[in-house]
């Protein structure tokens, strides 16, 4: 898939107030700084599309985009960034998990981690807590513009050993990087299959 039209939406911290859930969705998650806001703009190719490296805490609001005039891509609020007061967090995690659980249009969420790093018990956690809700994501590693075949399999296996603990199936994972476009293809290619069944599903119950 191509994207040719990136158009901002809305920002609200009420799920109840986001566009009408007449077109597939794919939120995009994970610790402040993991880089997401750099991953939007990558996939969407407009340069400032989400703001980058904005100070955490700041920006506490659920973002819509139209892509193609046909599904929403939606960023959230980073976790984990270790100066916001206890009241913030809980704010957010309200807000998260409403907008999570009730938003029907949802397919599924992106959890974005960094590559570069052994898994992190918050991002962890963070997956542990859509299974127990039964809400479907896929693991995106970032900042991979340079990790070789050898050092992504290694990532992948310990992300594996521990998700297996809780999961009987692994996710769907992506190696990403905003400076060489790695992973573009093949997470928009993901969206792109998933819309189809979205709209074929729509239009079967629609005859
Ligand atoms: P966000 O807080 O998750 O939205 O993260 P940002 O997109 O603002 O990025 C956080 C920092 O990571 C910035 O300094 C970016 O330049 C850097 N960064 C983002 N993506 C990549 C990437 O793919 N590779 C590398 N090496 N650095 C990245």
């Amino acid at each position: 898939m191509e994207v040719k039209q990136a158009e901002f939406i809305i920002s609200n911290s009420d799920p109840t107030r986001c566009p009408k859930p007449d077109k597939p969705e794919y939120a995009f998650i994970g610790r402040s700084n993991v880089g997401k806001s750099s991953l939007i703009n990558m996939l969407t190719t407009r340069h400032k599309l989400a703001k980058t490296s904005q100070t955490p805490g700041k920006t506490q609001l659920i973002n819509h985009f139209l892509i193609n005039t046909d599904w929403y891509l939606v960023d959230l609020p980073g976790y984990g960034f270790a100066k916001a007061p206890q009241r913030e967090r809980e704010k957010w995690e309200k807000m998260i998990d409403a907008y999570l659980t009730e938003r029907p249009n949802l397919i599924c969420t992106f959890v974005l981690v960094d590559g570069r790093i052994d898994p992190q018990r918050i991002d962890l956690e963070f997956m542990a807590k859509m299974g127990e809700r039964g809400l479907p994501f896929v693991i995106i590693f970032t900042k991979n513009e340079k990790s070789s075949t050898n050092a992504i399999s290694q990532m992948v296996k310990k992300y594996s050993q521990t998700l297996k603990q809780t999961w009987d199936e692994l996710p769907p994972m992506f190696v990403s990087s905003a400076v060489n476009s790695r992973g573009k293809e093949e997470i928009l290619d993901y969206i792109d299959q998933l819309n189809k069944e979205f709209y074929e599903e729509m239009k079967a119950k629609r005859d």
